[in-house]
């Protein structure tokens, strides 16, 4: 599969278009942002980790009856993925009190919740993508009611199949953010799930083994990365 140009750079992947015009080329960079773009780094072999990363998981959840954007892995950095238009949510799920949902509330970050917690944010880098909820994205025609549905029951479903996966490497899944696309009318998983997008912590030790390493400056990032890809692997 042929890479043609670029269509899109976003601060951790290239986008290009190829021959077929169903099929992207996403190519993934060891750029590091955080704090809506405030932050910047690079954490190397990054890139590497996130695509493997992702593309393992996104594999297990075809099986288990979500789909996806996953096509074929090319090489350690880029995958064939399916072109979709990307729906401007960020859909997040938590299941312990973490990150913005603990500042919000003042709760303190390891607090399991007596409920799954799911949350829209509008994919605004503007606005600082806020929090919308499911009225405000019908009110906005961001996604139709039917797509709405379907985007809520996949995104419990990859919580369920995400904790279990992680469980059984010695990891707590925190909370999570994945995205969504339309690709011939169906809505498809996108994007990717990575320690990038995960809050992972040690079900032993509970250090954190995601990006709050980077964002929070807790050091070892690279080495975590590799650690997590590892486990995934196995
Ligand atoms: N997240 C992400 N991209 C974003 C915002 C959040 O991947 O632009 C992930 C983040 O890594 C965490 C979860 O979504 O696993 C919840 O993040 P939170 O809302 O707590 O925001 P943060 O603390 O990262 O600002």
């Amino acid at each position: 599969m042929k890479k043609l140009e670029m269509v899109y750079e976003g601060k951790a992947k290239k986008v290009y278009r190829t021959e077929d015009e169903k099929q992207f080329v996403i190519e993934y960079k060891d750029d590091a942002t955080a704090f809506n773009g405030l932050k910047k780094g690079s954490i190397v072999g990054k890139g590497a980790v996130n695509n493997i990363m992702s593309n393992i998981i996104f594999q297990m959840l075809e099986e288990k009856g979500v789909p996806t954007h996953f096509v074929k892995q090319l090489n350690e950095r880029e995958t064939v993925v399916k072109a979709v238009k990307i729906l401007p949510l960020e859909v997040i799920i938590r299941n312990v009190a973490a990150g913005s949902f603990s500042k919000r509330y003042s709760v303190e970050e390891g607090r399991a919740l007596a409920k799954t917690v799911l949350e829209f944010s509008y994919k605004n880098d503007d606005l600082g993508d806020p929090l919308i909820n499911d009225d405000h994205i019908l009110a906005l025609e961001l996604a139709s009611e039917e797509q709405l549905k379907l985007v809520r029951k996949y995104a419990y479903e990859v919580n369920d199949a995400l904790k279990e996966f992680f469980l059984e490497r010695g990891l707590k899944l925190v909370d999570f953010k994945i995205e969504f696309g339309i690709s011939e009318g169906e809505i498809i998983l996108a994007d990717e799930i990575s320690p990038d997008t995960c809050r992972l912590w040690d079900v032993v030790t509970g250090e954190k083994m995601d990006k709050d390493r980077f964002r929070r400056d807790l050091g070892n990032v690279e080495e975590t990365y590799q650690e997590v890809l590892g486990r995934v692997k196995k």
